[in-house]
């Protein structure tokens, strides 16, 4: 399976925080939560992290002091700094001393994500991680969460990443979508509705599939599941 991305959120605002949280674990990441500056600093030193999300109003140290002190250390870790609206100074503030990028407060959730996969694609672009193969005139690379069809570059998010790692691992079998959600969602299938596999899957052969309504990459199994096309 494919490593999932590991987010570490350092947000005081506890249903933010939560929120945030919720929709990247949706998507695929793996996600820590640091609810004050200094802890968010202790979690970032123990590494391990692709993108950490840092609030700059903190309790304990700021996010400025958060940051410069991370950088000081040498730490590359991503960061995207959230901050406050029309606070111009303390976006410049926060690129200054090494932030990748910010996103200002209130956000759209599918912003933050879409944010959030682009750090990790950047940092990944180096790492070679090599599950790369090329099939329907598309190449894949999956550690990357990217896939090239000619000039046009499709970023992929984790968990559709895992979907078609899980689906070719598995090739020459039917998966079915109660499979799917306890292998690659890890949900009790009762909690979340088997519509959410057919929904995420639809909207991933919208991205990879040359004709949607023929698809050849993800082959449905009329009844039972999918297969793996390739
Ligand atoms: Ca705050």
């Amino acid at each position: 399976m494919l490593e999932k991305p590991r987010v570490l959120i350092v947000e005081d605002e506890a249903t933010l925080a939560t929120g945030i949280a919720e929709a990247l674990r949706f998507q695929g990441y793996e996600c820590d939560v640091a609810e004050d500056g200094a802890a968010g600093l202790k979690a970032a030193r123990r590494g391990s992290y692709d993108v950490m999300l840092l609030d700059i109003m903190l309790p304990e140290l700021s996010g400025f002091e958060v940051m410069e002190t991370l950088r000081g250390e040498g730490s590359k870790i991503p960061t995207i700094m959230l901050t406050a609206k029309g606070a111009e100074d303390d976006r410049v503030h926060g690129l200054k001393i090494g932030a990748d990028d910010y996103v200002t407060k209130p956000f759209a959730i599918r912003e933050l994500v879409a944010r959030v996969g682009a750090q990790v694609r950047r940092a990944r672009m180096d790492r070679g991680d090599g599950d790369t193969f090329e099939l329907d005139g598309a190449i894949f690379d999956l550690g990357r969460l990217q896939i090239t069809r000619g000039e046009e570059e499709i970023p992929l998010t984790p968990r559709e990443g895992e979907i078609l790692s899980y689906l070719r691992a598995h090739e020459g079998n039917v998966v079915t979508r109660d499979e799917f959600l306890l292998q690659v969602w890890k949900y009790p299938t009762a909690r979340v509705e088997t519509r959410t596999v057919d929904n995420t899957l639809a909207a991933l052969r919208k991205k990879i599939e040359r004709n949607p309504a023929d698809p050849q990459i993800i082959k449905t199994v009329r009844g039972k599941g999918y297969r793996w096309g390739g």
